[in-house]
């Protein structure tokens, strides 16, 4: 049940329809009873002045103030949007809390409450059909919704927040907008990342739980650093249509190289690839590399070299340039070397200063490798 003083409009008018559509997904999401959700109902008011609804009696008075959208149990208010589909992701976004807290029992702490909220809000409406849990490809299937944007930004300004500073949002983080971000690329990740998704999804029966994070902690113990360092290069890298199956890296350190060389395959269409090959510290390397691979299709598939091509860049760079970064062997670091690529084209010599892993990746958008095809050979010589 909704209730409005926003003008009819065809968008307004099928928002129950999109918020019975996404339940079901919910349901599943949560492994709810079919029964559970038959007869659940909730009540929402879509405010363009809040008086008027305080003044019916539809809007409480002992309720915290709210920038865009509250809930509480099955009720939840929101504030009128110009953005269609914001309007209907903050409708989405309370639902999401009230099916955790009314069915669930619960929502975890502020990181998973609204990073679920906002996972499961990110939705696609067309012709009455409901998806959720949508990544989006481009901005314009999101209109106001900006969460993306919202984690470049801080990014740019030098405000990158490691994961554990997200998973230790307190209850007060969300008054602001920029957490909703960091909230959504936490919980997306964990759900999309192929060696994450099992066990984030566990946590979905743990709602209630006193000690839900130290379940979190403990799930995730073994592999926290690369998890940590995934998150790293995930925020440097966030584009919509992020790529997370693609730019999954698989963590291996390296082995010293036999008579002073090596070669290392790399293929166009993932992230950073490990090459087997370790170097050390205080040791002078010459890199080269060969190939020619797909690095974009269109009508007319687009072929690079590790040089290159320079009709167009991404980031600074010719697409399909060869990048490189050594990846210390000591692990003590909490900065990746992954999230500052050095460029090694089709050739360069560098003097290594730290012992580590030497990973490779051609220069791409993380949201457009599925275009790419072919590799590359990275030839390693210690000079
Ligand atoms: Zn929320």
């Amino acid at each position: 049940v909704l209730y409005t003083d926003a003008p009819a409009s065809a968008e307004i008018d099928e928002l129950p329809a999109a918020f019975d559509a996404a339940v079901p997904h919910w349901r599943r999401y949560f492994a709810l009873d079919a029964a559970k959700t038959a007869d659940w109902q909730v009540t929402g008011a879509l405010m363009v002045s809040a008086e008027r609804f305080a003044s019916a009696g539809l809007l409480p008075g002992d309720l915290p103030a709210f920038k865009n959208g509250y809930s509480r149990g099955r009720k939840l208010w929101l504030y009128e949007q110009t953005s269609p589909y914001y309007r209907r992701h903050l409708l989405l976004h309370e639902g999401v809390h009230c099916v955790m807290n009314s069915l669930l029992g619960g929502s975890g702490p502020p990181w998973y409450a609204e990073g679920m909220a906002e996972l499961l809000a990110t939705h696609q409406w067309e012709n009455g059909k409901m998806t959720v849990g949508f990544l989006p490809p481009r901005r314009e299937a999101v209109p106001g919704w900006g969460r993306v944007e919202l984690v470049q930004l801080a990014v740019a300004a030098g405000r990158s927040k490691s994961l554990a500073e997200v998973l230790a949002y307190d209850a007060r983080a969300h008054r602001e907008t920029e957490p909703y971000g960091w909230s959504w690329a936490a919980a997306t990740m964990l759900q999309r990342h192929p060696r994450y998704r099992g066990r984030f999804g566990q946590l979905r029966a743990h709602v209630r739980d006193v000690d839900f994070q130290g379940r979190f902690d403990a799930l995730f113990a073994k592999d926290r650093r690369e998890l940590a360092e995934e998150w790293q290069v995930m925020v440097a890298n966030l584009e919509y249509g992020y790529d997370f199956e693609r730019m999954a890296i698989e963590f291996a350190d390296g082995k010293p190289l036999t008579a002073g060389k090596a070669t290392a395959q790399v293929k166009a269409d993932r992230g950073w690839q490990a090459s087997g090959v370790r170097l050390e510290a205080g040791k002078s390397y010459r890199l080269r590399a060969a190939g020619r691979y797909q690095v974009a299709a269109g009508p007319k598939p687009w072929m690079s070299e590790p040089g290159g091509v320079t009709l167009r860049y991404y980031r600074g760079r010719p697409l399909g340039t060869m990048l490189f970064a050594v990846r210390p062997t000591d692990r003590k670091q909490t900065a990746s070397a992954l999230v500052r690529p050095l460029v090694l084209g089709l050739e360069t010599t560098f003097k290594c200063e730290q012992t580590g892993t030497l990973y490779l990746r051609i220069n791409d958008s993380a949201a457009e490798l599925a275009d790419n095809s072919g590799q590359a050979e990275v030839m390693v010589e210690e000079r």
